[in-house]
């Protein structure tokens, strides 16, 4: 967990919930992740990450970071800040070309941009590392919010104009080993999105490529709330974007006719480069004969804000989030139900008791509100276990656990609610 403090007070927390949602959003995810005071909107498409959003976040981009780790990646930051030169050695600084860049000036003279992406910076950037094959082939990834000017941001966190994406970027000697690495990315992205619970949900989907490879794949996670139309192939596993699904694409793949149309969420695309941009930067090599050969690149995106908005889009329910384990902001809310000294008491004692184990618990201690409430507060947060404490529960031995997931819970002891939690 990438969290110093395991706990907090719901009492002391500054956020509330909320009944309603602003009118003016029209998504799921905003709505419920503004009511429970996970996030802020400060403007259309532009959110706060309040401390209950933020630790759900946080445990996203962690997943992201131990899955990159895995297969290499190696971590910086780039800034927002972006050269407008390098952008235009590369074509991609003239509105024609890139309508969703925010750009502004310089004081003292020139025009700068805040990063759509890093392809141009990044290859800069290794031109002054990369000399000879032996320094091939490697990857580096980063967590960095991205701005886009988009048109329409309607869809809460999933379309920011500001937005947390982890990208990451392969440098390699030639085409086949570059296939080599984006096998491994497909993979990672795989085991990311099952750890993050929309594994059973979400489908490589062949889309368009460049100069480069025919096809570049994103991974499409199947929503009525997504703004792509995908077609899956249930029996194969696989998708192919609206955009490129012609009868050519399909004889391609070699497949059955046998497709479903559906609505689905892009959160993550892979895709070839080539040498399209280490040849404008001059991104290059020494090979084995003294020859020279410019670097092979492949850029790997995800959107990690987008993935916590899909993750409400598919998982909640008409009470609320439900959080799956890896990512929620706590592992068990405790309530406590009723002022009675005893009652608070035994509480207090399970939350120190809990906190003492290493387990991530939001302690629901506030006295001047009715179990109803803490009920529907419980539900709308999403947190997987809730634990409440009352005189009943007192009274039949113990504190009863429930899952999110589930309509009803049962009383357990002190000792089995380690034993679950271990
Ligand atoms: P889209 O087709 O949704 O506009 P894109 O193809 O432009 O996205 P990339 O540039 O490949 O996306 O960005 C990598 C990932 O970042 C996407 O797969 C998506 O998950 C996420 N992403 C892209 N744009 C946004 C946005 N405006 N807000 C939040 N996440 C985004
Ligand atoms: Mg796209």
């Amino acid at each position: 967990m990438p969290f110093s403090t395991n706990r907090m007070l719901q009492s002391k927390l500054f956020t509330k919930t909320r009944k309603e949602a602003p009118a003016d959003e029209q998504s799921k995810n905003a709505e419920l992740l503004i009511r429970g005071g996970f996030i802020h909107k400060e403007m259309a498409g532009v959110y706060s990450y309040l401390p209950l959003g933020l630790r759900v976040l946080k445990n996203i981009e962690e997943i992201v970071r131990e899955e990159m780790t895995a297969i290499g990646g190696q971590e910086l930051l780039m800034p927002a800040l972006q050269d407008k030169v390098l952008w235009e050695r590369t074509d991609r600084w003239d509105d024609e070309k890139v309508d969703n860049w925010f750009k502004t000036k310089f004081k003292s003279g020139g025009d700068t941009g805040l990063g759509i992406t890093h392809e141009e910076p990044l290859t800069q950037v290794m031109s002054e590392y990369v000399q000879s094959y032996k320094d091939l082939p490697f990857s580096v990834y980063q967590f960095q919010t991205k701005f886009r000017n988009e048109m329409r941001a309607k869809s809460g966190i999933m379309r920011g104009r500001e937005f947390l994406m982890k990208d990451l970027y392969s440098f390699s000697r030639d085409e086949n080993e570059h296939i080599e690495f984006y096998e491994k990315v497909k993979q990672a992205y795989k085991n990311i999105f099952s750890r993050i619970g929309i594994g059973h949900l979400t489908y490589l989907t062949f889309a368009s490529g460049g100069i480069f490879s025919k096809f570049s794949h994103e991974f499409q996670t199947l929503s009525s709330s997504g703004e792509d139309t995908i077609y899956l192939h249930e029996k194969e596993g696989i998708a192919i974007n609206k955009e490129v699904f012609t009868p050519d694409v399909k004889k391609d793949l070699g497949i059955s006719d046998d497709f479903t149309e559906y609505r689905a969420i892009e959160v993550g695309n892979i895709f070839t480069l080539g040498t399209r941009f280490s040849e404008a930067l001059g991104l290059s090599y020494k090979d084995e004969k003294d020859g020279s050969a410019p670097v092979f690149m492949g850029s790997y995106g995800i959107g990690v804000s987008r993935l916590m908005g899909t993750i409400v889009e598919v998982l909640s329910d008409d009470k609320g989030i439900i959080w799956p384990e890896e990512v929620a902001p706590f592992r068990v809310h405790l309530l406590s139900l009723g002022a009675k000294n005893d009652v608070t008491e035994k509480a207090r004692e399970l939350y120190d008791a809990l906190v003492e184990k290493g387990i991530d618990v939001l302690f629901d201690d506030r006295e001047d509100i009715g179990a109803g409430e803490k009920f529907a507060d419980a539900d709308l947060l999403g947190i997987p276990y809730r634990v409440v404490v009352s005189e009943r529960s007192l009274k039949d031995g113990g504190y009863e656990v429930k899952k999110r997931t589930e309509e009803k819970g049962e009383v357990l002891s002190l000792e089995k609610i380690f034993e679950m939690f271990r």
